[in-house]
């Protein structure tokens, strides 16, 4: 059964009315003639929906506890839906192999339910292949930071039943270059995180296929060389996207302009490194071994570590990352929409189910207010696949 929504369409502004039919945009009519705009607060707005491609738990779900149930990951697409959210990777993040090996499992067995599995494209290893130096390893537990192996690797995908689609790494790492190689031939999309990297590391890692940046600027040192570190480096490499976390805690607002302007919107990725406690009230929340901390600005911190500066994940969604980086950096609300769909779904290998609003395409779509005054956006519906799954 098809149906129609109305909106102006982000980018144009123009007026259309969106037939879909069998998950998919069947036609795009433009209501009003030629290049005529229509203004107006009563106006919603329609762009594709977003994709969060690090998401460690959200809504007091923990992706990580090793036995996440079907019912749970439903719970979280359904609260994701309702920051317009309907594609995300579950990340995973560094501990011990049975651990690891128990949320990869545990996932991809839920993942067996289809209306599950078209939420999620791919599973994110972030870890345990990382820098042990306290500052790059963030809130990864040191005891279960070791060296790339593929081996393992390999027994990981197993368990996920092939769904491992990302991986971050440091590329100093012993065999981490070879790793690189054989992940990028497999299909994994290779990511340079939590690192300690030198230059010559970080260019051996993108001759070997590494394509991104997971969270830059974050997973670092307090202190680092003003011109030769890791963070430069990986910026002026125009080979790597980067993903940022634009939450007003984890990069100040001056740097997420400065950063997104210099990596370029074509290449910058918003991602919310969500966890259990993203979408709950302040308090105390667990991340895989590690307890965390929620302040009531909601900034997430290594319980043993509050107040030093370390930040421990995130209470982000992509709804409120869409607006910061309007807010922080003067990017247009269509730029800023780009890097939470097509540039992630680009990344990801799945340009055809977000970006552009066209016939053909999958319907994922998000119908909204924005205010341009408080750069406020109140999401009215969210479409995924042809079917409303939210409306306010
Ligand atoms: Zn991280």
């Amino acid at each position: 059964m098809s149906f129609k929504v109305k909106g102006k369409v982000i980018g144009s502004g123009e007026l259309a009315v969106i037939e879909m039919e069998k998950g998919f945009i069947q036609t795009v009519h433009n209501t009003l003639g030629g290049s005529e705009r229509i203004t107006g607060p009563d106006d919603l707005w329609l762009a594709p929906t977003f994709f969060d491609i690090q998401v460690n738990g959200f809504a007091g779900v923990d992706l990580n506890s090793g036995r996440t149930t079907p019912d749970e990951l439903e719970q979280v697409i359904m609260k994701l839906r309702e920051k317009g959210v309907v594609l995300f990777c579950p990340t995973i993040i560094t501990n011990s192999f049975e651990h690891m090996a128990a949320c990869f499992r545990a996932i991809a067995q839920a993942c067996r339910n289809t209306k599950i599995a078209k939420a999620i494209p791919a599973l994110h290893m972030e870890g345990p292949y990382i820098s042990p130096q306290e500052g790059p390893r963030g809130a990864h537990p040191l005891q279960h930071i070791r060296t790339p192996s593929w081996d393992e690797f390999q027994r990981f995908q197993e368990c996920a039943e092939g769904l491992i689609g990302m991986l971050t790494l440091a590329p100093e790492g012993d065999g981490a270059i070879p790793l690189i190689e054989k992940l990028v031939d497999s299909g994994i999309a290779v990511a340079i995180g939590h690192t300690a990297a030198g230059r010559k590391e970080i260019q051996a890692a993108i001759s070997a296929g590494a394509k991104c940046s997971t969270h830059l600027g974050n997973g670092s040192h307090a202190l680092i060389p003003r011109h030769d570190n890791y963070i430069w480096e990986q910026l002026a490499s125009d080979e790597l996207w980067a993903s940022f976390i634009v939450d007003g805690h984890h990069l100040p607002p001056s740097v997420v302009k400065c950063l997104i302007r210099a990596k370029g919107i074509s290449r910058s990725i918003l991602t919310s490194d969500a966890i259990a406690a993203a979408g709950m009230p302040p308090g105390k929340y667990r991340l895989g071994d590690t307890e965390v901390v929620v302040s009531p600005e909601l900034k997430v911190e290594r319980a043993d570590t509050a107040g030093s500066g370390y930040l421990a994940g995130s209470a982000l969604d992509l709804l409120r990352g869409v607006e910061n980086v309007v807010r922080f950096t003067g990017v247009s609300l269509e730029e800023a929409i780009r890097m939470a769909s097509s540039n992630p779904a680009a990344l990801m290998g799945i340009p055809e189910r977000l970006g552009k609003i066209e016939a053909g395409r999958e319907a994922n779509l998000i119908l909204f207010q924005w205010d341009e005054q408080t750069k406020c956006l109140s999401l009215k519906y969210t479409i995924h696949a042809g079917e409303v799954v939210y409306k306010s």
